[in-house]
């Protein structure tokens, strides 16, 4: 049973458009459990890690401010491969092109202001859980009703 952590960050568009609630509670829907969730300022220093692979594109100036403009909130979320389920349900980066149905799709008409980041790989997300919680922040918490959102096997 591949029991994931991953890491999502609800973008500062997210929290000026009053879609926290909105957006953590599709996560909770879909069975998702909330293992840690924090509002956090981010910086130059933690974005310059956290986007290394763009810091040479010419869009990363404008992406790192529109990253600064609020605080974002980090969650914690798992499950069964929750790593792919929520990369699936964030959808494609641009919200354009991302179809309905996604969350990017459903929210977003941007390559940019796209709602939500999400870990793309086992790598990544433990490397983003380390950057953005520190270890006391992640729980491992008893969900009776795990029975109910999976199989005895995690199916
Ligand atoms: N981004 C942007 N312009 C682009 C491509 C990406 O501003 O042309 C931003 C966008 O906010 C995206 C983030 O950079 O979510 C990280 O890019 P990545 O390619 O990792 O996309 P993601 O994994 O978020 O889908
Ligand atoms: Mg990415």
């Amino acid at each position: 049973m591949n029991v994931e952590k991953t890491l999502v960050l609800l973008k500062p568009c997210t929290v000026q458009r009053a879609l926290i609630g909105e957006i953590i509670q599709i996560f909770e829907k879909k069975g998702l459990r909330v293992a840690g969730l924090k509002m956090m300022q981010l910086d130059d220093a933690i974005l310059a890690e956290h986007y290394a692979h763009l810091v040479d594109r010419p869009f990363f100036p404008g992406l790192k401010a529109s990253m600064m403009a609020t605080p974002v909130v980090a969650l914690a979320l798992e499950g069964v491969e929750a790593i792919e389920v929520v990369r699936q349900m964030a959808g494609p980066t641009n919200g354009r092109k991302a179809l309905p149905g996604t969350i990017r799709g459903d929210y977003s008409m941007s390559g940019q202001q796209n709602i939500v980041h999400a870990s793309d790989g086992p790598e990544s997300a433990a490397a983003e859980l380390r950057r953005f919680f520190r270890p006391e922040e992640i729980f491992d918490w008893e969900n009776p009703l795990d029975r109910s959102l999976y199989s005895d096997d995690g199916c």
